[in-house]
Formats: structure tokens, sequence, C-alpha cells
């Protein structure tokens, strides 16, 4: 028996997989992106551009569009034009059947969105392939079916649309953050200007064209490109209705600020700092996945992230050896190849800022444990991380650090774990491994969280809604509650 383990563990470190790279022929990018006004792309008045890169290269992919204050107020006249003389009017089974077409041109055009989104974030093409595009259309499927039943949805409530939604999202599901603005905003019969992160504009303006192609009508989907200050001036627009932020809690609580005393609805879905609890009757192999799954895939960028790991102390060593071990056989490199687990962190910037708090971990006293894979000379790449013996006061357990890099404690009783577990400002999702449906619902109930997952992690679905408590914010994206925050009743 032990032979066989020796043989097996052996195996899977010494394993080489040969080079699988996902094809780019097919992919056409133009030189520059205007901006998407109107049903149209138009040139900035800015008259600037800038550069978007490949981050697992550093090469240039394309210019985009700087919009100004100027442009912003272009594309939010245009979208409150299109909702006041076309969108508002529409009978909502016609509105319904563009969004269904959004959806089966998204399908159709799946593989170019997926090879772009790994292009320009640098997420794996498996990661891109099987959940962020899929989901994506899956999204304005299911808001596609609620176009013409809101009046199911809220029984005698005679649900109203609000008006222009403007939408900012960030950078680490660049399309599938699109797909939850976009597709409730329009099955409500509101009309969009959405603004993509600077670092990865490339599958949203992708967007517009398919937009463009799906026979929309010009301006009930205006797509810009920016930097904060472009987002900034799309909430201070004065005939903006509505906000929908996904991004930072620092960001967030800006745009809350300057939305004061206004009468423009708002849903912001901030920071997270999971807690992901391992108790003893959990299945130990399953768990250790689901650990892997929550923080090392989508390299960390994901603001439900695992990030915290709890595991009940008499199974600790087991848990900590195991994921050592499946630690060593993360690929970490190329986002295109199809064997790649962890791809290129999104930015120099974002990379500075990991390794800042792998310093402060460090400096913190906690114990370090680093893959001790290879990873490419260009390119912004981060080897998983984990830190061990860690405390509540550290930085590395309260702050959000947006990368792989796990910290763990140790806990003895249900009560211990639930404690520390809320103890941090974010709420927005937390793991429970267990045997015990018992245990299952009692921490449920009592864990601050917006989503609970047992026995996995990281699980999406269009039906199921999405949203914070504390610091990571308010409102909720996908199923019903989705449709909420852009209807007045
Ligand atoms: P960010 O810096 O807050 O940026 C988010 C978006 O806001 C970007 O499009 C950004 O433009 C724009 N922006 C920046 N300053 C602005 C301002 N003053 N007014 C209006 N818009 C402004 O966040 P990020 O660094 O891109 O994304 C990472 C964060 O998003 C993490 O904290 C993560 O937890 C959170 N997140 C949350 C969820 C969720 O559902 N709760 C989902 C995904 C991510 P620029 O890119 O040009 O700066
Ligand atoms: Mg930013």
């Amino acid at each position: 028996m032990k032979k066989e383990e020796n043989i097996t563990n052996e195996f899977f470190t010494d394993w080489k997989y040969a080079p699988a790279p996902e094809s780019t022929d097919h992919i056409k990018l133009k030189k520059q992106y205007d901006l998407f006004i109107n049903g149209k792309f138009v040139k900035p008045n800015s008259k600037k551009y800038f550069a978007t890169i490949n981050p697992a290269t550093e090469e240039k992919l394309a210019e985009v569009a700087e919009a100004n204050e100027k442009d912003v107020d272009l594309a939010v006249t245009s979208a409150k034009n299109a909702y006041d003389k076309v969108w508002k009017k529409m009978p909502v089974k016609e509105r319904s059947k563009y969004i269904f077409r959004i959806a089966r041109l998204m399908q159709e055009r799946a593989r170019e969105f997926a090879v772009i989104e790994s292009m320009n974030g640098g997420k794996s093409i498996r990661e891109s392939r099987d959940a962020d595009i899929p989901l994506a259309a899956n999204h304005f499927f299911y808001y596609a079916g609620w176009a013409d039943k809101l009046d199911y949805a809220f029984p005698n409530k005679k649900p109203q649309s609000l008006g222009v939604a403007a939408q900012i999202i960030p950078w680490n599901f660049p399309l599938l953050m699109a797909a939850w603005k976009i597709a409730p905003a329009l099955a409500t019969g509101n009309t969009v200007v959405l603004k993509p992160a600077e670092t990865t504009p490339l599958t949203a303006l992708k967007l517009a064209e398919l937009i463009r192609d799906s026979g929309l009508p010009d301006g009930v989907v205006n797509i810009i490109t920016g930097f904060g200050k472009t987002g900034a001036a799309m909430v201070n627009h004065p005939k903006v209705n509505k906000v929908a932020f996904t991004g930072s809690t620092d960001v967030g609580k800006l745009i809350q600020k300057s939305i004061a005393g206004t009468n423009k609805k708002v849903t912001l879905e901030l920071g997270g700092k999971a807690a992901n609890i391992i108790f003893d009757d959990a299945p130990i192999d399953q768990a250790v996945e689901g650990i892997v799954n929550g923080i090392f895939f989508n390299q960390g960028h994901v603001c439900c992230a695992g990030s915290r790991l709890f595991v009940q102390e008499n199974v600790a060593d087991i848990v900590i050896s195991k994921l050592k071990q499946r630690l060593e056989t993360l690929i970490v490199g190329d986002p295109l190849d199809k064997n790649t687990d962890i791809g290129a962190i999104n930015s120099k910037e974002q990379l500075n800022k990991i390794n800042e708090y792998i310093k402060i971990g460090v400096d913190e006293g906690a114990e370090m444990y680093q893959s001790k894979c290879a990873i490419p000379s260009k390119g912004f790449f981060c080897r998983p991380t984990l830190f061990l013996h860690t405390s509540q006061s550290h930085r590395i357990v309260q702050e959000e650090i947006f990368g792989p890099v796990l910290a763990i404690q140790t806990f003895r009783t249900i009560e211990e774990v639930i404690e520390k577990a809320n103890n941090i400002p974010y709420g927005l999702s937390a793991g429970v491994w267990t045997d015990k449906g018992s245990k299952i619902f009692n921490l449920t109930s009592k864990l601050r969280a917006g989503v609970v997952w047992a026995n996995t992690y990281n699980k999406f679905d269009p039906a199921s809604p999405f949203g914070g408590y504390k610091e990571s914010g308010f409102g909720r994206e996908g199923g019903l509650h989705g449709l909420m925050p852009y209807l007045s009743f």
C-alpha cells in the first residue's frame, strides 16, 4: 500500500503535459476600437486612445478610446432617447426576443469570446471556455425568459422600469459581469451605458459588435471605455436613473457618497474575504479540491474567492499536507494552454499588490509555503501561495488580496469558527465542508455571507441570486432578486 502511494505521488509530480495551446488564428482584433454609442462605433471627443495588453506576454493587443465627459454625455443621451422613444414603449414580448438573440449569438461565438477573454484578462482558457462565456450566455437566456413575465414575477405590484442604467464593471470576469449587468437591465425595460475596466475592454467591445449585429435598436446598449474618471462621469450624469457597480469597496464608497441626495437607485457588488470551513467529518480529498478551486483557479481574482481557510484542528495536518501536494501539481503559465490551471495576473499593478501582501504575510510572522512550479519569465505570474499559522489580526487575513494567496487558520469548535469567519468587514460568500446536513444548516443561518456553498465552491447559476452583506455591498444580481434593483414598484 505504501509503495503504491509513493508511485501515485511521483506519477503526479513528474508528469509533464505536452503543450496544448488554443488556436488564435480565428481571432480578429481591430488595431483601434472606438466608443459604441447609439448603435455605431464613434471616435472619442477626447481624441485619446490607450493601449490594452495581453498580461501573459505584455504585448499590445489593440488601442481603445478614452471617453471623456462629453462622450459620457453623448452615451447617456443616446440611452435616454432610446428609452423614451423605443425601448420603454416596445411590447415586452419583442424585448425578450432581442435578449434571446443576444444569448444565441453569444453561444455561436463562444470560442472567439473565450480566447479573447483569456488573451486580454490572463485567465486560463479552461476557465473562460467552461465558465465565463457559457455563464454569460446563460444569463441572457435566463433574463430573456423574465422580460415578458414581470407581472408574474411581482404580482399586484405593477413593476416599472427606471430609465438609464450606468453600469461599471471590474476586470476579473469581464464578459460575465457585463452579462450580469446588461441582461436584467434590458429585461426590465431599461437602457444601458456600460463601462468595462481599463485593463479588460476587449470582450465588452466584441459584445458591442454582437449587439450591433443582433439588430437591437440603436442606443439601447452603449459601451464606452476609459478609466475611473469616465466611470465617475457616468455616475454623476443627471440623466442617469440607476447605478450598478461591481468593483472595490473603496470605489463603491466613493460612488455612494457622490449619489447621496439624488434619487438614483444603486447596487454595489464589492470586495470579499470568504471563509472556507473544513470540518473533521468532511470528505477530505473533495475538500482539498474545493480549496484549490476556491482560491487558486482564476488566479484568485474572484471577489468570492475562499481566501481564508479554517480547518478543524484534528484534521489540519492531513488537509495541509494534501493541499501542499496538490499545489505542486498545479500548472501556472500560458493562459491559452488547455492544461493551464493558473493563468496570468491581470496587470502589473495587481501583481505588485499581491507581492506586497506576500511580503506583509512573511513580516507578520506567518509561515509561507509556495509551489515550486516554474513560471514564465515574461508576463505577470504568481505562484500559488499558502500562509500557515495566521491569526485574525493579520492583515493577510483581514484584507482582500485578490490573488492566489490563502491564509490558513485552525479551529476547535463550531462557535469558534463562526465567530472568526464573521469577524471581518466583508460578507460576500463562504464555504462549508462536512458530512452532516445539520451542521450545514446551523452554519448557513449564522454566517454573515450572501452566498454559502456546502461541499462545493464557486458554483454559479443565473437563477441563483448573488450579493453581499456589510462592506461587500448591497443588492442582488441573478435570479428573481436580480430584477428588483432595475424596477420601481
Ligand atoms: P475598481 O478599481 O473599483 O474598479 C471597478 C470599476 O470601477 C472599473 O471599471 C474602474 O475603472 C471603475 N472606477 C474606478 N474609479 C471609479 C470612480 N471613482 N467612479 C466610478 N467608477 C470608477 O475595482 P477593480 O480593481 O477593477 O476590481 C477588483 C475589485 O472588484 C475587488 O475588490 C473585487 O472584490 C471586486 N469585485 C466584486 C464583485 C462582486 O460581485 N461583489 C465581483 C467582481 C469583483 P478603471 O478600471 O478604469 O479603474
Ligand atoms: Mg482600477
